[in-house]
C-alpha cells in the first residue's frame, strides 16, 4: 500500500504468499502489498503505523466508518442473546425486513443473504422461473457479482484503451457456453436496447442494470433511459432487476429507484446495508418473491444470521439520523474541490460522482460506456492513484472503480484529499 514497509509487514505478506493463493482472498492482489493492523472512522493503519484516509473503503460496504462503535455495540448485544437459530424467522429479521419494505419502493418481501453475488444470482432463477426463459440483458462492464450468466462483460484487468469484449466471461473456468445466454450492449445506448428487444424480446428473462453506474465511473442514467427498460420489460414479460448493491442506502434509503422515480421487479441490495456486517438482500413484487423457497431453491447457512441483521438495523438508523444528508454535503464539497483543482493544474480530467461517490475520469469527457471509459489516459489515472497514497490518501486499485467517502469524513479529510489530489494533479500534468 506503501513505500513505508516495516519488517512486520514483509514477514506478514511472505507468510500470505504461502498459505493463501496471491497472497490475499479478495480484490486488491499485487497492488498494495500491505498489511492493514488497524481501521477506525475513515481511517486505516498498516503495520509501520502509517495512516491512509480510505476512500475504497472496502468497495463500499463502510458507510458511516470502520469500526462503527454504535454497530458494533448491536452486534454485541444480538450476539449475546441468539445465534444461528433455523427454525423460523427471527424478530430482527422480521422487523429489518419491515423497514426496507417500509423504504425501497419495490420492496413487497425482503429476503436476506450474504452477498450481492448470491442476492443477483438468486434473481436470475427467480426470473427465468416466473418467465421460463433464459437469456438475459445486461449492459457493457456493469458488475452483478462473479457468477454465471452475470459473470460476463465485466473484466476490470483492462490494458489502456482496451475494453475487454462486451461477450466474453470475467472469468477463466466459467462454462464455454455461459455467455450465449447473456445479451451485452452498452449502457445508456436505448436504440441498442431497442433493437435486441425487437430480435429477442420474447426470450429475455431479465434485464439487469446498475440504475446509476458505478462499476467503472459514475454516471446518471441518461433521461428516459430506466424508464425505456421499465417499459419494455412490461411490454415483453421480462423482469426488471435493478443492481443496489453499491447505490442503496448510500445515497437514498430507498435506492436510487426512490431518486429516479423508476420501480424495478426486482433489486439486489448489499454493501452498505450492513456497514461492513456481511449482509446483502434481495427485494421485490411479492409474486416474484414467493417463488424464493417454493419454484426456486433459497438456502444458505448463514443467511439472515442475526449478527448482521443487528448491524444493518442500526445502520440504517443512523442513516436516516443524518447521515445520509451528511453524505451529500461532504461529498459535493469534495467534488467540488476535485473540480477547482483540475482546472487550476489544467490536468485533461474530469469529476463524476453524486452522493458521496466520486471518480477523476482521465478524459476531456466524462465517459458513460465501458469503452469510453478504458478510453482514458489510464497511465496517468495509475500515477495520479500511486501519488495519493505517497500522500495518505488510499483510493481503490482499479482505476476505473470509483472512490467514496463515509459519514465518519470530517471537512479536514475532505479538505486534506483535495490538497493532496492538487499536489498529484501537478505532479503528473
Ligand atoms: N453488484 C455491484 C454493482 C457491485 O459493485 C458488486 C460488488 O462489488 C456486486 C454486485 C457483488 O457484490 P458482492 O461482492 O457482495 O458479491
Amino acid at each position: 500500500m506503501t513505500a513505508v514497509v516495516d519488517r512486520t509487514t514483509e514477514a506478514l505478506l511472505a507468510r500470505a504468499e504461502r498459505v493463501i493463493p496471491h497472497g490475499v482472498s479478495a480484490a486488491g492482489r499485487d497492488v498494495y502489498r500491505d498489511v492493514v493492523v488497524r481501521a477506525q472512522g475513515a481511517y486505516l493503519w498498516n503495520a509501520a503505523g502509517r495512516r491512509f484516509v480510505d476512500h475504497l473503503l472496502s468497495y463500499g460496504p463502510i458507510v458511516l466508518g470502520h469500526a462503527d462503535p454504535r454497530v458494533n455495540a448491536a452486534v454485541a448485544e444480538s450476539a449475546a442473546r441468539v445465534d444461528l437459530t433455523w427454525v423460523g424467522p427471527q424478530a430482527g429479521e422480521v422487523e429489518l425486513a419491515e423497514t426496507i419494505v417500509g423504504l425501497v419502493p419495490s420492496a413487497q418481501k425482503v429476503a436476506f443473504v450474504n452477498t450481492g453475488t448470491d442476492a443477483l444470482q438468486h434473481a436470475l432463477h427467480v426470473a427465468r422461473a416466473a418467465t421460463g426463459r433464459e437469456r438475459v440483458l445486461k449492459f457493457h462492464g456493469h458488475y452483478h457479482g462473479w457468477a454465471g450468466e452475470l459473470g460476463v462483460g465485466a473484466n476490470f484487468d483492462v490494458a489502456p484503451g482496451a475494453a475487454p469484449p462486451p461477450d466474453a466471461p470475467n472469468s477463466g473456468g466459467a462454462a464455454s457456453d455461459v455467455a450465449d445466454r447473456t445479451i451485452v450492449v452498452d449502457w445508456n445506448d436505448a436504440a441498442a436496447v431497442r433493437e435486441v428487444f425487437a430480435a429477442h424480446g420474447r426470450e429475455l428473462a431479465a434485464v439487469f442494470t446498475e440504475p446509476y453506474l458505478h462499476s467503472y465511473t459514475n454516471a446518471a442514467p441518461a433521461p428516459g433511459f430506466l424508464e425505456l427498460l421499465r417499459e419494455l420489460t412490461a411490454r415483453h414479460g421480462a423482469v426488471l432487476v435493478f443492481d443496489e448493491v453499491k447505490t442503496g442506502f448510500r445515497h437514498h434509503l430507498g435506492g436510487y429507484q426512490a431518486i429516479a422515480g423508476v420501480t424495478p421487479d426486482l433489486t439486489a441490495l448489499g454493501k452498505a446495508l450492513g456497514n461492513g456486517w456481511t449482509i446483502a438482500a434481495l427485494a421485490g413484487r411479492a409474486d416474484l418473491m414467493d417463488l424464493l423457497g417454493s419454484a426456486v431453491t433459497m438456502d444458505g447457512s448463514y443467511y439472515a444470521n442475526p449478527y448482521a441483521v443487528a448491524a444493518a438495523r442500526r445502520t440504517i438508523e443512523l442513516l436516516a439520523d443524518g447521515g445520509i444528508a451528511r453524505l451529500d454535503r461532504l461529498g459535493a464539497r469534495l467534488r467540488e474541490g476535485l473540480t477547482r483543482a483540475i482546472t487550476d493544474t489544467g490536468v485533461t480530467a474530469t469529476v463524476t460522482g453524486i452522493g458521496s461517490g466520486w471518480i477523476v475520469n482521465w478524459r476531456a469527457e466524462a465517459p458513460v460506456t465501458f469503452r469510453q471509459a478504458v478510453d482514458a489516459d489510464l497511465d496517468r489515472a495509475e500515477a495520479f492513484r500511486r501519488a495519493m497514497l505517497d500522500a495518505g490518501v488510499l483510493l481503490p486499485p482499479y482505476v476505473l472503480t470509483d472512490n467514496r467517502i463515509c459519514v465518519a469524513f470530517t471537512d479536514d479529510d475532505v479538505d486534506l484529499t483535495v490538497d493532496a489530489a492538487r499536489r498529484a494533479f501537478a505532479a503528473v500534468a
